[in-house]
């Protein structure tokens, strides 16, 4: 008889699937290269490289951030309550300007710290020098999908001269699907408000000719979508990327705050992914994305926390807690967006915006990416129903170990390969001075 061996076994857990057909069970994981192989009672003799007891944990796949800036941490509390037009263009754009690539790096890896020990394991980025960023993503063993989103404001706008342009070229010549995958390189058209038809056209046959998917921000505000309609002949954003073929590409698009209900409409005719991003949507009082009418419509919809200048974490646990309970608020009806489906959006649903099917599920031949939660903690117990505990109870501070591909990236405080405190000199050193206008 062949011999049954795992790399890593966990033991004993309350299992999330996220398999609507046993959605919770209890027993045990296995991992062997990179991937789920078991779940359920492991067989009698079987070998393991290590056992991991599991009980009084909850055990799940990891997070998935469908919209996020994460080297922006850098400016976590930098402006806060500010307007949206004042946040932007008077605080974010001018520190952005003074960050070069050392900055953005010590960023990016105190964010890739903050994700991993709160529980994400997948990010779907969009910033700057992301070649760069994709390197240390391959170092740090998490997933991401990564694009530089073009903002294209200029009349003499080219393609040959838009760093964001040749930095996603770059991106897709160099990093597609290294790290076994883990990295995806991504198109991106920052927002129909910072740029045009004409560089949609050039995004989007560039995006064709290397198979990629676009991360976009869509109707954030209420300015901005009058706006667009204004621009468009009263066609909205939605409407104009839609008739432009933008749409034709697996796309992901951020906020839908403003989306009417034809909007709507469009986006489950194509397949495009809303990403629900509450913080940052109440933070800057942008307003509530109706994400009900969105998945009434058909539309796949799942979580961002967006940059940490409008948030200020990337606790994608805050989100999925916020998602439920706004949608029970804004409809005045508390049978919506249970907790299941809450924790669907950062799982399930994030993992079809990546156009990644193999994760977002605990189940026999999926990537190996799980989170065990320690519930045996105050805020935690009892713990009657497990989604409840982990939607409305549990926080990104409950994650007590973080697997990417069969790696384990965190435990119990300590993480694997980002060394914290290099990471807080260097952001803190470095970096910060360039965000507060100073020399380096
Ligand atoms: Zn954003």
């Amino acid at each position: 008889m062949q011999e049954i061996y795992f790399d890593i076994l966990f033991e004993n857990a309350t299992i999330l699937t996220m398999v609507d057909d046993a959605p919770v069970v209890t027993g045990d994981v296995g991992v062997k290269a990179g991937e789920i192989t078991l779940v359920g009672p492991a067989p009698k003799g079987a070998a393991a490289g290590r056992r991991i007891d599991a009980k009084g944990c909850i055990l799940m796949p990891g997070l998935i951030n469908a919209h996020a800036h994460t080297a922006m941490c850098l400016l976590r509390g930098y402006a806060d309550d500010y307007p949206l037009q004042t946040w932007l263009f008077e605080k974010v754009f001018p520190a952005e300007g003074r960050l070069d690539q050392r900055a953005i790096l010590a960023g990016a890896l105190l964010g890739f710290a903050e994700q991993l020990c709160t529980g994400t394991t997948s990010i779907s980025d969009m910033y700057y020098f992301q070649p760069a960023v994709a390197q240390l993503a391959l170092e740090a063993g998490i997933r991401a999908n990564l694009c530089n989103g073009v903002v294209a404001l200029s009349p003499d706008w080219s393609m040959e001269k838009d760093r964001g342009i040749q930095e996603t070229l770059a991106l897709a010549r160099d990093f597609q699907g290294a790290g076994g995958g883990r990295i995806r390189a991504e198109a991106a058209i920052h927002a129909e408000y910072t740029s045009g038809p004409r560089v949609w056209a050039q995004v989007l046959e560039l995006a064709q000719a290397h198979g990629l998917g676009i991360q976009l921000h869509l109707s954030e505000t209420e300015k901005e979508h009058q706006e667009a309609k204004a621009r468009h002949g009263g066609k909205t954003a939605a409407r104009a990327f839609y008739e432009a073929g933008v749409f034709d590409q697996r796309i992901t698009a951020a906020h839908c705050v403003w989306l009417e209900p034809e909007d709507m409409a469009l986006l489950a005719e194509k397949g495009v992914s809303a990403v629900h991003c509450p913080v940052s949507n109440l933070k800057l009082g942008s307003g509530i994305c109706d994400v009900p009418a969105l998945q009434r419509a058909g539309v796949n919809v799942a979580l961002g926390t967006d940059g940490c200048c409008s948030n200020n974490t990337h606790d994608l646990f805050e989100e999925i807690k916020l998602a439920a309970l706004l949608a029970k608020g804004k409809n005045l009806d508390p049978s919506l967006l249970p907790a299941y489906a809450a924790l669907k959006m950062a799982t399930v649903n994030g993992a079809r915006a990546q156009g990644r099917a193999h994760l977002g599920q605990i189940a026999p031949g999926m990537e190996a990416d799980i989170i065990l939660l320690d519930m045996d903690h105050p805020t935690t117990r009892p713990n009657l129903d497990p989604f409840g505990a982990v939607v409305y109870s549990a926080t990104g501070r409950s994650v007590k170990l973080t697997m990417v591909q069969g790696r384990i990236l965190y435990e119990n405080g300590v993480f694997t390969t980002i060394d914290l405190e290099k990471a807080y000199a260097e952001a803190e050193r470095y970096a910060l001075p360039l965000v507060l206008g100073g020399k380096a």
